[in-house]
C-alpha cells in the first residue's frame, strides 16, 4: 500500500506535474534503455529500527544480513529480467539497466522504539511527520551517514505499507512489515513493495494515479490505465506493473523506463535522485562508447552521462541541447562527413573534476572532414583546444 495525498507540495513533484500538464506526456524516448545503455547503480541505505531493547527487527548478524540481501537480490532480478506487461501497449524491454546497491556497510541499525513503531503507516500525514523527524535525527545532522543514496526506513507495526518522500527524491522512504515477512520466509513481498516505493523515488507515478472512475495520467501513454486497468490483484487480465497494486509488480513499460533514466541523468532540476547513482561514469570505460550510427540524425534535448568515447560514425549528425559528461581521458571521435552541433543549451563537461581529451578526426585529410559547430565557451575540462567550424 502507498499514499498519494499531500505529495504535490514538493517542488520536484511540481516540476514533474508541470511536465505532465504542459508537455503532453513529454517525450523521453532518447532515454529508452537498450542493451548498450550503461547500467545505473543506485545506492540504497537501509535503516533498520529495533525497539529500545534491541528487539523486534532484523539483527546485525550474518543470518539477518542474508535475509536483507535476498530482498535486494529479488529487486535486482526483477529489474534485470522484466516481465511482459499484461496490459497497456505491450512492449517488452527486458533489462531496465538499473541495479540496486546495498552492501552490508550500507545498512544501519538503530535501537529506537519511536522509529520502530510504524503502526502510524496507516495515517500517511503522521507517517510523514515521523519520517521527517527520523531524517533529522539519523541522517541530516550526522556527517558519518552518507547522503548519496535513497534512505529507507524499515519499521514494523503494519504489513506491507510504505510511502516515498516524493517523486524524484532520494530523501527517504519507509516500509513497514519487512521483518514480519522475513520471519515467514517471504522476501518477495517486501521486495515488490520496496521496488514500488523506489519507483516513486525514480520519478514514476501510479499508472492509475487517480482511482476509478477518474482515469489518471502518469505521463506515459503506454501504461495500463482505467478502465482497462481495474487494479485487480492477480491474473492475465490484471495489471502486473510495478507502479500498480498487484501480486507481481514485475513489469515496467518503455516510457516508464525512459522516465527513470531521464531522472537518473539529472534532467529534473528540482530533484535529487540522480545523486543516488554510483558515479562509475567518472571512470572511462572503452566498452561503453556512445555511438551515433552511420547516416543517422540524433537529437539530445537533455543531459547525458557518457561512460566511454562519443563516436559519430560517417555522415551522422548529433544535435545536442543538454549537457554531456565526458569521462576522464575520453574523446569525441568524428568520422568523415559527421557533424556535432552544439545548440544554445549544450555543454560538454566533466563533472568529476577530471579532464577529457578532445576531438579526434578520422579521415582528417579528406575534404569531407567531420566538424563541430558551436562555441568554445560551451566546452570545459578538455585538455586540447577544440577547433570549431563556423556555420
Ligand atoms: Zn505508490
Amino acid at each position: 500500500m502507498h499514499f498519494k495525498k499531500n505529495i504535490f507540495i514538493y517542488l520536484c513533484i511540481l516540476f514533474s506535474f508541470i511536465q505532465i500538464i504542459f508537455a503532453q506526456n513529454a517525450n523521453y524516448d532518447e532515454y529508452i534503455p537498450s542493451t548498450n545503455t550503461p547500467i545505473k547503480n543506485i545506492k540504497l541505505y537501509i535503516h533498520v529500527f529495533n525497539k529500545d531493547d534491541g528487539t523486534g527487527n532484523f539483527q546485525n548478524n550474518e543470518t539477518d544480513h542474508e535475509k536483507i540481501k535476498r530482498v535486494i537480490i529479488h529487486m535486482n532480478d526483477v529489474v534485470s529480467n522484466l516481465t511482459k506487461p499484461n496490459l497497456g501497449i505491450v512492449n517488452l524491454i527486458k533489462d531496465a539497466r538499473i541495479r540496486f546497491l546495498c552492501d552490508k556497510g550500507m545498512i544501519f541499525f538503530h535501537n529506537d522504539s519511536y522509529g520502530h513503531d510504524f503502526t502510524v503507516a496507516k495515517n500517511p500525514s503522521l507517517a510523514r511527520v515521523k519520517s521527517d523527524s527520523l531524517y533529522r535525527k539519523y541522517i541530516q545532522f550526522d556527517n558519518s551517514v552518507p547522503k548519496d543514496g535513497i534512505h529507507i526506513y524499515w519499521g514494523e507495526g503494519q504489513k506491507h505499507m510504505g510511502q516515498a518522500y516524493g517523486i524524484g527524491s532520494k530523501k527517504w522512504l519507509y516500509q513497514a512489515g519487512a521483518y514480519q515477512s522475513a520471519k515467514e520466509n517471504n522476501h518477495w513481498d517486501p521486495a515488490a513493495l520496496l521496488l514500488h516505493e523506489i519507483g516513486h523515488c525514480l520519478g514514476l507515478l501510479h499508472t492509475t494515479e487517480y482511482n476509478p472512475p477518474r482515469p489518471g495520467n502518469d505521463g506515459c501513454d503506454d501504461t495500463p490505465t482505467w478502465p482497462e486497468n481495474t487494479a485487480c490483484w492477480n491474473g492475465d487480465s490484471c495489471t502486473n506493473n510495478v507502479m500498480d497494486y498487484n501480486a507481481c509488480r514485475c513489469a515496467l513499460t518503455p516510457c516508464q523506463l525512459s522516465k527513470i533514466h531521464w531522472y537518473l541523468n539529472g534532467n529534473n532540476k528540482g530533484c535529487d535522485i540522480h545523486l543516488s547513482v554510483k558515479k562509475d561514469w567518472c571512470e572511462f570505460d572503452s566498452t561503453k562508447n556512445y555511438l551515433v550510427s552511420e547516416g543517422d540524425l540524433k537529437r539530445l534535448e537533455w543531459n547525458l552521462k557518457i561512460y566511454g568515447n562519443l563516436i559519430l560514425e560517417k555522415n551522422s549528425t548529433f544535435e545536442v541541447n543538454g549537457s554531456i559528461n565526458m569521462p576522464k581521458g575520453s574523446k569525441i571521435i568524428l568520422n568523415q562527413g559527421s557533424k556535432l552541433v552544439l545548440k544554445k543549451n549544450a555543454k560538454i563537461i566533466n563533472e568529476c573534476g577530471d579532464q577529457w581529451s578532445g576531438i579526434e578526426y578520422i579521415g582528417k585529410n579528406g575534404k569531407n572532414k567531420g566538424k563541430i559547430v558551436g562555441e568554445q565557451k560551451q566546452i570545459s575540462n578538455c585538455i586540447n583546444k577544440i577547433e570549431f567550424c563556423l556555420e
